[in-house]
């Protein structure tokens, strides 16, 4: 059996880059795309991926941090369908032959949304022109049951919807990590637009009487000299 110092993680971030094609901020700052971060979860020979980057240059520096640390890479896991967390997956198996790549069936309903025979969707092409890879949905279904890095069991958890549709985190009991995806945001504002639209559709539905005060619309965030409202 695995002892539990036996199993360590790491993360490795990928910068801001900046967005084509995007309108300057009000402050006339030209548009970044946020930071991303990916774990290793890492055993004594064998070890997981979670979440690739965006473009073939965050890929390309990604692997060759993975590749420092010496273990084989056995598996690839996408926590959810947003191409920033998937679109370097095909240079990866590329460069780590013989590794599976998994995902809920959830999470590979929005990559469908993202990307379709292999080609990013009109939103990730005119952001970053000629920067991602082909993206090919080479993503199965986690096995029934589950997946295991050097006999460390890795627990995938549904979280529903947090900046996106059908998104997951990945839970290794024997650490005590959550790798938590785009659940959680740590100092940087979290993409919430789609929630924002799909909020106001159920207003605005036909015949929905909801009393919900306009108040439940407010951003969580807020200049801190704005009045309250
Ligand atoms: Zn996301």
């Amino acid at each position: 059996m695995i002892s539990q110092s036996e199993i360590t993680y790491d993360v490795y971030i990928s910068d801001m880059i900046p967005q084509a094609d995007a309108t300057p901020l009000p402050n006339g700052d030209h548009p970044m795309w946020q930071p991303m971060s990916s774990t290793l979860i890492s055993g004594p020979t064998e070890a997981v991926l979670v979440d690739p980057p965006l473009t073939i240059k965050q890929t390309e520096a990604l692997a060759d941090w993975v590749e420092s640390f010496g273990k084989k890479l056995s598996y690839i896991y996408i926590t959810h369908g947003h191409g920033d967390h998937w679109f370097g997956t095909k240079p990866l198996t590329e460069r780590f032959p013989g590794v599976s790549v998994y995902a809920t069936e959830g999470t590979l309903e929005v990559m469908r949304q993202n990307a379709s025979d292999g080609v990013p969707g009109e939103f990730w092409t005119t952001r970053f022109p000629d920067q991602i890879p082909d993206v090919p949905i080479l993503a199965k279904t986690v096995p029934a049951d589950g997946f295991s890095v050097d006999g460390a069991k890795i627990v995938v958890v549904e979280a529903g919807h947090s900046d996106g549709d059908n998104t997951t985190m990945l839970h290794v009991p024997s650490i005590g990590l959550v790798v938590a995806g785009d659940v959680v945001y740590t100092n940087v504002h979290q993409y919430l637009a789609r929630l924002a639209t799909m909020t106001r559709r159920t207003l605005q539905r036909p015949g929905n009487t909801s009393t919900m005060p306009k108040a439940s619309l407010r951003p969580g965030r807020r200049n801190c000299s704005s009045s309250p409202r």
